[in-house]
């Protein structure tokens, strides 16, 4: 056949699968870090924030093993443990990882600013909101009352180790679409603040938004977010943006606050054709 017909989907967004920590509450993504800076404390191997920093938004036992495996953290461990980490040395990690997070959870479950506004404009749209996350269910069980009592109910909510893998892979997503009864592919937007959200997202056939300051990308609390000089957070918008970007993100936006015009946005581009 010299011609073939493609279908194109032109109707409305039906959708948007927000992350949790860093996009929705716990502005910059603090709790894990907070945890796991202590938990190697525990164990005498010296970590940096930057270490704890590079595993984010993966499930939490492989955002472990990115720790570990870091050249600096894998020498550490093998001097002060003798040996490099086994599989039995990280169940041991895990296992006192999750109860130290959950310890800790509830005093990160704030929302960041200007949800509860986007929330809204969502609603007004029409959309479902879904979710995903690198916390397990049972420390979500600690997470989810407490968003509620501040105001935030999505309508989904799956996590890493209710489906095969957690992010990059897009299991989490088709499971929300499935609870939410949403398709196509094409009518949902995927907003995080990290590159595994970005992947997740695309390798959904979604639109993806990366958020630039609210989240792990710069992992500063609003207060020392406030501290930086003009100069010095344009700068750091600018590398977190071009990170983002590079991971494929459709958009980027310094936080959920701004969502709204990127909507927009997506919905004229699906009205002209266009597809993620
Ligand atoms: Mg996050």
């Amino acid at each position: 056949m010299d011609f073939v017909f493609l279908r194109t989907y032109r109707g409305p967004l039906k959708a948007v699968i927000l992350d949790w920590a860093g996009t929705t509450i716990d502005f910059g993504s603090l709790a894990p870090v907070a945890v796991f800076l202590q938990l190697f404390e525990r164990h005498g191997v010296p970590v940096s924030k930057e270490d704890v920093r590079s595993g984010m938004g993966l499930m939490k036992k492989e955002h472990l093993w990115t720790i570990l495996n870091r050249p600096q953290v894998a020498q550490a461990w093998q001097e002060v443990k003798g040996s490099p980490p086994s599989e039995a040395d990280v169940e041991s990690l895990f296992a006192e990882f999750t109860t130290m997070q959950i310890g800790v959870l509830r005093q990160y479950t704030i929302p960041i600013r200007g949800l509860s506004e986007t929330v809204s404009d969502l609603r007004r749209r029409k959309l479902k909101i879904g979710s995903t996350t690198g916390y397990l269910r049972e420390m979500m069980e600690v997470v989810l009352p407490e968003a509620k009592k501040h105001g935030y109910a999505p309508d989904a909510l799956v996590c890493p180790d209710e489906v095969p893998a957690g992010r990059p892979y897009p299991w989490m997503i088709y499971q929300n679409l499935i609870q939410l009864q949403v398709y196509p592919a094409e009518a949902v937007v995927k907003v995080g603040d990290t590159l595994p959200d970005i992947e997740e997202g695309l390798n959904a056939g979604l639109w993806t938004v990366g958020l630039a300051l609210s989240g792990n990308l710069l992992g500063l609390s609003e207060t020392e977010m406030a501290a930086l000089s003009a100069e010095e957070l344009a700068a750091k918008r600018e590398t977190i943006a071009k990170q983002l970007y590079q991971s494929g993100a459709h958009y980027v936006i310094d936080g959920i606050w701004d969502l709204p015009p990127v909507l927009d946005e997506i919905q004229q581009r699906l009205a002209r054709g266009e597809r993620p």
